[in-house]
């Protein structure tokens, strides 16, 4: 590109930050406004995957590859599944060298983004409270500070609840049925000894009865783990008063499972966080409207049950920021990037739907020992 854009980011999440990232490693300087006071205002979750299609190509564009490997957990690559009375159903073992899918705790990835950029690339505290774009002129922000930001190009890069999204598109994140529970157990190989056995070194699913239970060994002796249940939409809410009252009635959801698997839920050192599953249409798109478009949950937001929302964010930000290096015009290289994004998160989308469907149907311990063991090269020695 011959003049570079104004750009501005919004949010400074994966996505976000891989497209600044990116951006600058063709020259080109842009500016994320982040609501967070802090790069620690917030806990950053568990631990992630990074697929080589997606995450890791994303890595590569940033420069980051052998920062990732150096950082990644090669023997997070361990997988279990399990059925509700703690029996295993299969086993895969973590491949050699971590496989083409390695782990690395989220705050580790997203230190390794935040460290490559310019100082001062990410205003802190700034969240942007509407963002307008005049049919004449570019599209302007408002800072919840009452400040205004004009840019040539808005990116939404903040998630589930975009600000930019209604700029484009009318569709809003709908409730899936699901909702999680996110809980932490600290130091787990000294005070959790018989969990920290049981979950082993990746990540453990335990499935049944149209619920799940799912467990991911994380950096610095930390288990992250996840309760999946089929509740309406507003149970967290009712649920909202005393953490303890949560803790219970999610418990009794899993009124006949195997102890070890209930203390999993009971046991974390922090209170759980009530998590209710939302994903955008399958298919969401949008008609181009100049200087603004979308990445990563704000244009795909979609169940975890893919592993695919931040190895997509990722790619997006990377695919945004080599387009608009190669293109000397800001509309054509966001026709290029949105004409490539919509099939591919279509596709996650579509296979993130079902897999939240199929893992909490009654058949959900089969389909996952299906799936799993199509995707594991060594399942078969523990696979039953
Ligand atoms: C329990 C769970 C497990 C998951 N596991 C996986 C997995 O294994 N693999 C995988 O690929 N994905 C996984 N995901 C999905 C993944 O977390 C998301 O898809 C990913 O984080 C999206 O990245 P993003 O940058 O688009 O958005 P986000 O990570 O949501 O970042 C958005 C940023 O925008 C900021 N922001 C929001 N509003 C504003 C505003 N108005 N002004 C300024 N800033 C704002 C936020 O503070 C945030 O920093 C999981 C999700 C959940 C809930």
């Amino acid at each position: 590109m011959s003049t570079a854009p104004t750009i501005a980011i919004v949010g400074a999440g994966l996505g976000g930050l891989t497209l600044a990232r990116v951006l600058r490693t063709h020259g080109i300087a842009s500016t994320v406004y982040e609501r967070d006071a802090s790069p620690t205002a917030r806990d950053q979750g568990g631990t992630l995957d990074l697929d080589e299609e997606s995450g890791q190509r994303a890595l590569s564009a940033a420069g980051l590859l052998e920062e990732f490997r150096e950082l990644s957990r090669p023997e997070g690559g361990e997988l279990r599944l399990l059925g509700k009375d703690a029996s295993t159903v299969l086993h895969s073992p973590a491949p050699e060298g971590g496989g083409d899918r390695p782990e690395i705790d989220r705050s580790a990835l997203r230190g390794l983004l935040l460290d490559s950029l310019p100082r001062g690339t990410v205003r802190w505290g700034r969240a942007v409270r509407a963002v307008a774009a005049p049919p004449a002129g570019r599209p302007t922000l408002t800072l919840s500070d009452g400040g205004t930001v004009e840019a040539d190009l808005v990116v939404g890069a903040d998630g589930a609840w975009s600000r930019v999204r209604p700029l484009l598109s009318d569709a809003v994140p709908v409730y899936s049925g699901v909702t999680m529970s996110d809980g932490r157990l600290e130091d787990v190989d000294t005070r959790h000894r018989a969990l920290a056995e049981l979950v082993g070194h990746g990540s453990m699913f335990a499935l049944g009865d149209e619920r799940a239970v799912v467990a991911q060994r994380n950096g610095g002796g930390r288990i992250r783990v996840y309760g999946a249940v089929k509740v309406p939409e507003g149970w967290a809410d009712a649920e909202g008063a005393a953490p303890e009252a949560v803790t219970k009635r999610l418990l009794d959801l899993f009124p006949d499972w195997d102890d070890a698997l209930r203390a999993l839920i009971t046991d974390t050192d922090d209170p759980l966080v009530l998590r209710p599953v939302h994903a955008l249409p399958v298919g969401h798109r949008w008609d181009r409207v100049p200087g603004v478009t979308l990445l990563g949950d704000a244009a795909h937001l979609m169940s975890p049950f893919a592993g695919a929302g931040a190895n997509l964010a990722m790619l997006d930000g990377a695919e945004l920021a080599g387009a608009i290096a190669a293109h000397d015009d800001l509309e054509a290289a966001l026709t290029r990037y949105e004409t490539a994004l919509f099939p591919r998160a279509e596709t996650a989308a579509a296979l993130s739907a079902a897999n939240l469907i199929g893992f909490l149907s009654p058949d959900g311990l089969r389909i996952a020992r299906d799936l799993f063991a199509s995707h594991t090269s060594n399942s078969g020695d523990d696979t039953r």
